[in-house]
C-alpha cells in the first residue's frame, strides 16, 4: 500500500499519531478533526496515500464512492439527525492544508464555528 512517511494522515493510519477514530475498515479511516468547526466534524480518508482529489483516477472511483457513502452512516452513528455537510478541499486555491485526500463531514446543531 502506498504511504508517505512525511504525511501526517499516513502517520495517523499507521498509529504513529493518535486520533479519535469514528470508523475503520481495510480501505478507509474516519477520525474526529482536531480543530472542529461544528459539534461533529469528522475526516474520512483512504488508508492509501493519495495527495489530492486531483491525483485520483479511474482506479479510485469505487473508493471515492465508498468515502461519500460512508458519510450518512457515520453521521447516523454519531447521533447527527438534522443533516450534515461534506467538503473536499483540493489544492492551493481550494484551501487544502493537509496533502492526503480527505473529506470533511460536518454536522450537529448550529451555530457552527465556521462553515
Ligand atoms: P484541509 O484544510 O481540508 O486540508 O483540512 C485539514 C484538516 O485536518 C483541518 O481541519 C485540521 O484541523 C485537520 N487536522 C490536522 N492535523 C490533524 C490531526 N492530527 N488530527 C485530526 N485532525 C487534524
Ligand atoms: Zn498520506
Amino acid at each position: 500500500m502506498s504511504t508517505d512517511p512525511n504525511c501526517i494522515f499516513c502517520k495517523i493510519v499507521a498509529g504513529q499519531i493518535p486520533s479519535k477514530k469514528a470508523f475503520e475498515n481495510e480501505e478507509l479511516l474516519a477520525f474526529h478533526d482536531i480543530h472542529p468547526w461544528a459539534p461533529v466534524h469528522v475526516l474520512v480518508i483512504p488508508k492509501v496515500h493519495v495527495a489530492t482529489l486531483s491525483d485520483t483516477g479511474p482506479e479510485h472511483e469505487a473508493m471515492l464512492g465508498r468515502m461519500l457513502a460512508l458519510a450518512p452512516r457515520l453521521m447516523r452513528d454519531l447521533g447527527v439527525t438534522g443533516g450534515f455537510r461534506t467538503v473536499i478541499n483540493t489544492g492551493r486555491d481550494g484551501g487544502q492544508e493537509v496533502y492526503h485526500l480527505h473529506m470533511h463531514v460536518f454536522g450537529g446543531p448550529r451555530p457552527w464555528v465556521k462553515g
